[in-house]
C-alpha cells in the first residue's frame, strides 16, 4: 500500500512480484487522506506500507502525527522513504526501536551521487536480521563501498549544494506562483505544478530549448501537471524565462 500519486517504483516492484497493490489518494492538494488510509489498512490490511516522505511527486511533507497514526494502525511493516531528507531536513531516524514495525529507507541517489546506486534499510534488529537472509553475499561491491566513505568525508560538500538547491527551490517557486501557475510547496528538490490544457506544449517547448522536466502523460490525475528539478542557478533561470515565454 502506498499513497498516490507516490514514487512509481513501490506499484512497480509489486506488480512485478505478483502482489497486490492498493493506491490510496491523496486530497485535491495532495496532502495525506488519513482518514482514507486507515480506513484502507483496515480493509486491506497491507503487508508492507511505503510512504515517501516528502512525496514524489508532489513534494508534500505529511505531519509526523499522521504518519505515526499509520505507523501503529498498520498490521504489517511500514516504510518511510527519506530519499529527500536533504532538502526536507526531517527525519524519522529519532523514532527507529520505537515501534517495531517501523524501517526507514535513504539513498545518495538525490544527493548528487544517483549514478552509484546506494540506498539504505535501517529498522530494528529482529527485522534487519530477518532481511539479512534475503541479501545476497557481496551485493554491495568495493568500489561503491570506496565511494561511500569519500561521500562520508565529503558529505559537507554536499550538504552546501543541499543548502543551495532548498534557497533555489524557494525562488522558484515563487516565480512559478507569479506566472499564475498552480505550485506546490515542496520539502524537496522538485516542484509540481499545474498547467492546464497546457502540459504538452509547455514539456515539448523546454525541450527544443534544451530543457528536460518530468511529464505524467496519460496519467489519470496528473496529465496537466510538470515536475520540475530545481538545478544550479543559471540553469533555474533560464528555465523560468523559457517557461514564460511558452505560456
Ligand atoms: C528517487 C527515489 C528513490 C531512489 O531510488 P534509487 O533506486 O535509490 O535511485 C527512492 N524513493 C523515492 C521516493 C524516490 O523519489
Amino acid at each position: 500500500m502506498a499513497v498516490d500519486p507516490s514514487f512509481v517504483m513501490y506499484r512497480l516492484l509489486a506488480e512485478q512480484l505478483g502482489l497486490p497493490f492498493v493506491g490510496v489518494p491523496l486530497d485535491a492538494e495532495f496532502r495525506l487522506d488519513l482518514p482514507a488510509m486507515l480506513r484502507a489498512i483496515t480493509e486491506h490490511q497491507p503487508a508492507i506500507v511505503f510512504l515517501d516522505w516528502p512525496n514524489n511527486p508532489s513534494g508534500s511533507l505529511f505531519p509526523e502525527a499522521d504518519l505515526v497514526a499509520i505507523i501503529q494502525a498498520a498490521p504489517g511493516l511500514v516504510v518511510v522513504d527519506e530519499a529527500y531528507h536533504a532538502f526536507s531536513q526531517t527525519t524519522f531516524a529519532g523514532r527507529l526501536g520505537q515501534y517495531p514495525n517501523l524501517l526507514l529507507l535513504r539513498t545518495l541517489s538525490k544527493e548528487g551521487l544517483a549514478g552509484l546506486r546506494l540506498g539504505m534499510l535501517a529498522g530494528p534488529s529482529a527485522w534487519i536480521q530477518e532481511l539479512d537472509k534475503l541479501r545476497l553475499p557481496y551485493n554491495i561491491n568495493i568500489l561503491t563501498q570506496r565511494s561511500a566513505a569519500f561521500y562520508l568525508q565529503h558529505s559537507t560538500v554536499l550538504n552546501e549544494q543541499a543548502d543551495i538547491l532548498r534557497a533555489e527551490r524557494d525562488k522558484m517557486f515563487k516565480a512559478i506562483a507569479a506566472m499564475n501557475l498552480p505550485v506546490w510547496p515542496s520539502a524537496a528538490n522538485f516542484l509540481l505544478f499545474h498547467t492546464p490544457g497546457k502540459a504538452a506544449q509547455v514539456y515539448s517547448g523546454l525541450k527544443n530549448a534544451g530543457i528536460l522536466i518530468k511529464a505524467f502523460t496519460g496519467h489519470p490525475r496528473l496529465g496537466d501537471y510538470l515536475r520540475v528539478s530545481v538545478g544550479k542557478p543559471a540553469e533555474n533561470s533560464r528555465f523560468l524565462s523559457v517557461l514564460e515565454s511558452l505560456l
